[in-house]
């Protein structure tokens, strides 16, 4: 059975519900839509719940997205509404020796993953490739402490080089990364390939912090027999320390902006600046203004964002 949709491609933003959206996760929305849009790709959402939520922010986000004029097509895809999906995978990856046990805690990984030729933030190796009596009795330990292990894979490759529209060809490590957590839930990592996959993405927008991320991902995509989907890894919003930009920096969400006395439009415009846009009102007036070519040339750097202070800030701006 194929893992992915036969539908045209699509783009998609998929942001977790952690809290309300900053002008940063704006823009990476505006950006992932006007990228699908006008590249003839479908543009799906998706809510990826599966780790931490706060209650009522996916349903704000929604709004707010709806608010600043972004459509998408077909219903919101609920992370958690695929756990079936998800564990069936990994049952398929365990069945093709793709997956082994750990039974670290995270001490345990922090001591060995300061050995030298780890990478920064890579598993160790330390139960890759452990006996089956080392396993059984380690087993038997954790389930007296009443745990269970993790599930991480086990790449074919130790390095994947995936294709990203602002950066190139981006040749990175293939960590053992977890799959599914000791707690029995399923990893982001694994999740978000196998959803962009069932959502019939083929272009991944997403800001830049996941660049590294991206070979890994990749990397599964194709043990799964998934297409390498093109990335395109934007620039994080920032603020003026250059410190990734936060609810505490100030009037940065919405209804932040609202009770200042902004409008939505005066939001699209904003943003329209960051990507060298003026006086773009609507994201129909960004989608004429900013052909692929020109989406192609954004800059690299960070936006940094001096949130406004005041009610007249808009029209001060202009
Ligand atoms: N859900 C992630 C976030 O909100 C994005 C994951 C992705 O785009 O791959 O940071």
């Amino acid at each position: 059975m194929s893992l992915v949709s036969s539908a045209v491609g699509a783009g998609r933003f998929a942001p977790s519900p952690t809290g309300d959206l900053h002008v940063g996760n704006l823009r990476t929305a505006i950006l992932a839509w006007l990228w699908a849009r006008c590249t003839g790709r479908r543009f799906v959402m998706r809510l990826e719940d599966i780790d931490r939520v706060r209650s009522g922010s996916a349903e704000r986000q929604l709004e707010d997205l709806q608010a600043i004029g972004l459509n998408w097509d077909g219903p919101v895809l609920i992370q958690t509404s695929r756990t079936k999906a998800h564990k069936d995978a990994i049952a398929v990856l365990m069945e093709s020796g793709h997956v082994f046990e750990c039974y670290c805690s995270r001490k345990d990984i922090r001591t060995a993953a300061s050995a030298p030729h780890t990478p920064y933030g890579h598993y160790p190796g330390t139960c890759a490739d452990l006996s089956e009596s080392v396993r059984r009795s380690k087993r038997r330990e954790l389930a007296a402490l009443g745990r269970a292990p993790a599930l991480r894979f086990r790449p074919p490759v130790s390095e994947w080089t995936v294709t990203d529209e602002l950066h190139g060809n981006v040749t990175g490590p293939v960590d053992s990364f977890v799959i599914q957590r000791s707690d029995g839930a399923v990893a982001y990592n694994l999740a978000v390939v196998l959803d962009d996959a069932f959502q019939g993405v083929d272009q991944v927008l997403r800001g830049d912090d996941l660049l590294a991320q991206a070979p890994a991902q990749s990397a599964l995509a194709h043990v799964l027999g998934i297409p390498q989907p093109t990335y395109v890894h934007v620039p994080l919003a920032l603020n003026s320390d250059g410190v990734r930009l936060a609810k505490r920096d100030g009037a940065v969400t919405l209804p932040d902006l609202y009770a200042l006395g902004w409008s939505v439009a005066d939001v699209v415009e904003w943003i329209g600046t960051s990507i060298s846009v003026r006086g773009a009102r609507s994201l129909s007036d960004l989608s004429q203004a900013l052909d692929y070519e020109a989406l192609r040339t954004l800059e690299l750097a960070p936006w940094i964002v001096e949130p406004p202070t005041d009610k007249n800030g808009a029209v001060q701006r202009a």
